[in-house]
């Protein structure tokens, strides 16, 4: 999160006058949040982890250092080296790159698939300083020593959620392989992941992280209630009863962490809902993915059920809730999922189910935000089941919610995880002052579950 006043001007940065002139040019007044605070980490050699989404300006907080400190230079091999998920990108960030260095010398080549290969030789022989590329072409291109990659001092993994996603995990650990050891790492993504973490753990050496921290004034606008859930198949009808509220429920966006859960989720409730529900991930085809968000924007349907990484290049009207089915592991996947709703000043609503294993990432989104999400108890009429997930069948049984024992088992896994919290013991910390400093939430959101149940009798 932010760590101190961000920086007001470029000239502040002390950037090279190249590549200030480029910034007056394109109109950049001064950095965003996120170019200020990688601004310097970047150009102090250290690993970096950036959260940021596209559209905070992140190409080119990553870029503008890079390229500021790059030296002047006619060797054949690049020195720098960005990976980015698909052909666009590609194309989209060699353009930005070419206009933030515009005064600058500075050779910089994109690479991808989809064609043919022996047209990328001529470009490869003339010589590059950035090459950016996608995984698959990339790997092609430097197994077989057209492109020399021994010269890399600098790689940037960029959108690294979206290449996971798409299943370029394999591809990146190659190209990690045929780097030189000694460089610096740098990734961006809008997402956390396991996956993701356990690359940073591989290969990165004492990463600093950065994550621009959110305002508080989106937050004001969205109303946020919890659930105590036991598991998968009781957050299902626990879903299936708050959508069947219509007048409520107008335009809502089901998150879920994986594509497997997603389609699950969609199975069992397509029946039910109809044609009022749709899913989108990764694995779906682009047209299929292009039409069920076209018919999620103009409400013909009601519901889409999406993956994190999928939702988040999309730009929604109107949305009444966010439904968080699961507890991100990560709390700035949190942040995400609910910004979707409450825009422009209206007011949305954001709904979280966890399950007593998901208790404890409840808790760090509650710190990571400084505030308690209020609980609703379990509404009598929803079913609660006993079937279990392959997932769920290792852990141990879950109690019935309507027996209070979620509750109780909540508040324990409050307390465990604020004693565990020993860093700055901000778990008690919380409890101590942060009640205090905030108030007791208004549970505006038992309106929703006191309609149901008054229709449901
Ligand atoms: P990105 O998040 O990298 O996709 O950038 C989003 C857009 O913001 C791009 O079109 C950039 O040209 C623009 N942008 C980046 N940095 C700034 C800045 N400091 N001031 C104004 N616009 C910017």
């Amino acid at each position: 999160m932010s760590t101190g006043e961000p920086i007001q001007s470029f000239e502040k940065l002390r950037i090279s006058a190249s590549m200030l002139k480029a910034m007056k040019e394109l109109g950049f007044t001064k950095p965003t949040p996120i170019q200020s605070e990688s601004f310097a980490p970047i150009l102090s050699g250290k690993d970096i982890v950036g959260i940021a989404q596209t559209g905070t300006g992140k190409t080119l907080a990553y870029s503008l250092p890079i390229l500021d400190a790059l030296p002047y230079s006619e060797q054949m091999n690049p020195r720098v080296l960005i990976l980015v998920p698909t052909r666009e990108l590609v194309l989209q960030v060699v353009d930005q790159l070419e206009e933030y260095s515009k005064f600058k010398s500075v050779r910089i080549l994109g690479l991808y698939g989809g064609v043919n290969i022996k047209q990328q030789i001529e470009p490869i022989t003339q010589g590059a300083d950035v090459v950016v590329a996608t995984p698959g072409r990339l790997y092609d291109l430097a197994v077989s020593r057209i492109l020399q990659l021994k010269n890399i001092k600098q790689l940037v993994i960029d959108e690294v959620d979206v290449m996971l996603d798409l299943g370029f995990r394999f591809q990146l650990n190659n190209i990690f392989d045929l780097l030189p050891p000694r460089r610096q790492n740098i990734m961006f993504s809008a997402t956390m992941t396991t996956e993701i973490d356990l690359i940073i753990d591989e290969i990165f050496i004492k990463p600093t992280r950065i994550a621009i921290g959110f305002s508080g004034e989106p937050l004001k606008n969205i109303e946020q209630v919890s659930y105590a859930v036991p598991n998968f198949y009781t957050k299902v009808n626990l879903l299936a009863h708050l959508l069947s509220d219509k007048e409520e429920f107008k335009k809502v966006i089901v998150f879920v962490g994986t594509k497997k859960l997603a389609d699950k989720i969609f199975d069992t409730l397509e029946g039910e809902l109809g044609n009022s529900i749709s899913v989108v991930h990764s694995n779906k085809s682009q047209n299929f993915r292009i039409k069920a968000i076209e018919d999620f924007d103009s409400e013909k349907n009601r519901i889409m059920i999406s993956t994190d990484v999928m939702a988040r290049g999309l730009d929604l009207e109107h949305m009444s809730h966010v439904v968080n089915f699961d507890t991100p592991e990560f709390p700035e996947n949190y942040i995400h999922r609910i910004g979707r709703t409450g825009r422009a000043g209206r007011m949305g609503k954001s709904i979280i189910f966890f399950t007593n294993k998901e208790e404890d990432y409840k808790i760090e989104i509650e710190l990571l935000m400084n505030m308690e999400i209020p609980e609703l108890d379990f509404p009598e009429e929803v079913a609660v089941s006993s079937q279990l997930i392959p997932e769920e069948r290792k852990l141990k049984v879950a109690k019935s919610p309507h027996g209070n024992s979620a509750k109780n088992q909540k508040t324990t896994a409050y307390h465990k995880k604020a004693d565990k919290n020993t860093k700055e013991n901000l778990g008690s910390k919380w409890k101590r002052e942060g009640s205090k400093k905030y108030k007791k939430p208004q549970r505006k959101g038992d309106k929703i579950q006191n309609r149901n149940s008054k229709k449901k009798r």
